[in-house]
């Protein structure tokens, strides 16, 4: 604190991302990062983004990354004009909150959630209203409907749960709601749920998020997207604009899009991961776990005999990270990220040593 810093940065309760050591020989499991590297295209296309003229980088990139916009509209048999691209979906998401979802209601959101949603609500001053998830850790649509708001966000598979909900519950919150945003973050979607953009040219009040760092296998690069109606679109254009007319760097746009284009490598790796998921929670249902439904790249799990904190302190000491959030409902629960099926052994066999 220093009497320089504004009220705004004096109120702030910043989002706390999930560890990246700088020591190497850790299983990390703790950032739902894919254990894959990504399509080999994307450096080879960035390579040559460097290599022809290495001179291209003395110049900015295109303000609309328009060769991005038109891959992702292919892939996903939309117009560009219906697609706003950002450095990260978290970006992407903070431009949501100020130019969707600031409004006299509040805005709702599940009670146990992607943790960066308040955050932004506290950046932007946008009042919120948390809506419990039922016993069994679903959203349940009814909740959503007939109840005043100014817009509505959830992940769909949800964070950290891993928890799914069908288009036909989405249709019903965005019927119930047609006076409101509704945003779906889909970082998880492509590791087992059905995209809600094929609803996009039904509903204007649908935006939907994606985002290249999990399927993808682009943490690093910072690219996500998001998918809605024009006037939508225009309106997270308008705050880009007024905030960084260049998000995504020449780097990032080539990378992108040689990503996006390797659907062979995409398929792969992807049905990689659900088949280790699979695996994953059959062997630590076998250990006496508990574990939740997951359609994400990481499974939540909880064991009835062993304090969370404890377990993700002794896989610690092993070397393998894990993620434990001292929240309400969720602290006797670990977010586990789907590795190898490496990793994975090794970390069922780390617990089942840890507990007897
Ligand atoms: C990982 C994640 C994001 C952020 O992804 P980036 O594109 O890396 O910023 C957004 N929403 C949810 C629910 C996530 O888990």
């Amino acid at each position: 604190m220093s009497r320089f810093w504004s009220q705004v940065v004096r109120d702030l309760t910043p989002y706390v991302p999930g560890e990246q050591p700088k020591i190497t020989n850790l299983i990390k499991l703790n950032t739902n990062e894919n254990p894959y590297p990504p399509s080999p295209r994307v450096l080879t296309a960035i390579q040559a983004e460097l290599g022809n003229d290495a001179a291209q980088l003395r110049l900015y990139p295109d303000p609309n990354a328009d060769l991005l916009k038109n891959t992702i509209a292919k892939l996903h048999d939309i117009t560009a004009q219906q697609v706003f691209v950002g450095n990260g979906s978290d970006e992407v998401l903070a431009h949501v909150f100020m130019a969707l979802l600031k409004h006299d209601a509040p805005i709702l959101f599940p009670d146990i959630t992607y943790s960066f949603y308040p955050v932004y609500c506290g950046l932007y001053n946008v009042a919120h209203q948390t809506i419990p998830l039922d016993d069994d850790f679903t959203i349940k649509p009814k909740d959503y409907c007939d109840r005043p708001n100014g817009g509505i966000i959830f992940p769909n598979p949800n964070a950290p749960t891993g928890r799914l909900l069908p288009l036909a519950a989405i249709e019903q919150i965005l019927q119930g709601n047609p006076d409101s945003v509704v945003v779906v973050d889909e970082a998880y979607v492509d590791f087992g749920g059905e995209t809600a953009i094929g609803l996009v040219n039904r509903y204007d009040n649908l935006l939907v998020v994606h985002t290249l760092s999990k399927s993808r296998s682009l943490a690093g690069l910072r690219v996500g997207f998001a998918v809605g109606h024009p006037d939508l679109i225009e309106a997270l254009e308008r705050v880009k604009n007024s905030f960084n007319s260049y998000p995504l760097d020449r780097l990032a746009i080539v990378g992108a899009i040689a990503a996006i284009e390797d659907e062979a490598h995409f398929e792969t790796t992807r049905q990689a991961v659900i088949a280790s998921r699979t695996q994953l929670t059959e062997n630590l249902r076998t250990l006496g776990f508990k574990v939740l439904p997951s359609a994400a790249n990481f499974i939540f799990v909880q064991h009835p005999q062993s304090e969370a904190s404890t377990l993700a302190n002794k896989l610690r000491e092993r070397n393998i990270i894990v993620r434990h959030f001292k929240s309400p409902r969720i602290d006797q629960f670990l977010r586990i990220t789907v590795g190898t099926d490496a990793e994975c052994t090794a970390l069922v066999e780390a617990l089942r040593d840890i507990l007897h």
